[in-house]
This record gives structure tokens, C-alpha cells and sequence, in this order.
């Protein structure tokens, strides 16, 4: 910060910290960021602290964006299934419709060097369909200033097939 940097790279800053020192971490980068007029690029797997700090999210898997747009959005209403899935394992503590266990996600993360055919999500995905396995679906239009590589969302399967030829 003694650069005075236009950019800061903020990876996983809150990981492995309780929550009291995790929210005062947030809070001092937050004040940073407008005292300083920074832009951050945060980096975590935790969605729900991503919602309180950011103004756009994209999710990444197997090393590609499948996911982009307004944080609260994409957190709320998840256009792609490992979006949901993420979104799903956070307990909301308070709301009485996410009582009980927060879901999980089966299967394991890819090996990067020999990622699964088609959609590389699709031999963990809770909504696979016949084209997946075959299919790598672009980023398409998902929504108001939202994108999600899936082949359920409207256009994305013309789009993907398109790309491919
Ligand atoms: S393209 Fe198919 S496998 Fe991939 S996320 Fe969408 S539904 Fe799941």
C-alpha cells in the first residue's frame, strides 16, 4: 500500500482467520479502497464474503470463467450450475427456508491436463443433460450485464455450436 497502487491483487485475504478478524480485514480493505480510489481484484472461494465486498463476481472452474455479472445477482440467482452449487454450501444462518445441512457438490475437482470432454463440468453437474459430454458451451448472455457458460441458459447452444466449427 506504500506504492499507492491503482490495483490491488487480493488473494484469499480472509482464509483461516475467525470471523471477527476476517470482518476487520474487510472492513480496512474496504476503507482503502475508497480512500484511495482503488481498484481490487478479490480472489476466494467464499461467495457469501465476495457478495458483501464486490460489485461484480466471476466464478471460475477448471481454470475458465463460467460465470460474470452483478455480485448480489449471480449470488442470489445462479445462472450456471457450479455457481448454484457454491452458492449452495454456504449456511444462511437466520432464514428458515436453508435450515439443516448446506448441500455439497459430489465428485472430484478435474485434472487440468486432461479435462473432461464437452462442458468440464458436466461429470459433476446436478442438471448434465444428453449434450454436455460433447458440447463446450461459451460464455452466453445470462441476464441484465450477466454471461454463464452452460448450455441450459437461452442461445448457448447455438452460440457453443457455432464457436466450434
Ligand atoms: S452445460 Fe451441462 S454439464 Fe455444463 S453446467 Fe450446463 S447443464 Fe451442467
Amino acid at each position: 500500500m506504500a506504492c499507492e497502487p491503482a490495483l490491488v491483487i487480493a488473494d484469499e485475504p480472509s482464509t483461516a482467520l475467525d470471523v471477527m478478524v476476517q470482518a476487520q480485514v474487510l472492513q480496512l480493505l474496504q476503507k482503502l479502497q475508497q480512500e484511495m480510489g482503488l481498484a481490487m481484484l478479490f480472489i476466494t472461494h467464499d461467495l457469501s464474503v465476495l457478495v458483501e465486498v464486490c460489485d461484480r463476481i466471476a466464478v471460475m472452474y477448471a481454470g475458465r470463467i463460467v460465470e460474470e455479472g452483478p455480485a448480489r445477482d449471480v449470488f442470489e440467482h445462479p445462472a450456471h450450475p457450479y455457481t448454484a452449487a457454491l452458492a449452495a454450501a454456504f449456511p444462511r444462518i437466520g432464514d428458515p427456508r436453508f435450515r439443516g445441512a448446506p448441500a455439497g457438490l459430489g465428485g472430484d475437482p478435474p485434472d487440468l491436463q486432461a479435462l473432461p470432454t464437452g462442458c468440464t463440468f458436466h461429470p459433476r453437474c446436478p442438471r448434465v443433460f444428453e449434450p454436455c459430454p460433447d458440447v463446450d458451451p461459451v460464455l452466453t448472455e445470462a441476464g441484465a450485464g450477466r454471461v454463464a457458460a452452460c448450455l441450459l441458459v437461452e442461445g448457448a447452444m447455438e452460440r457453443s455450436l457455432a464457436a466450434a466449427r
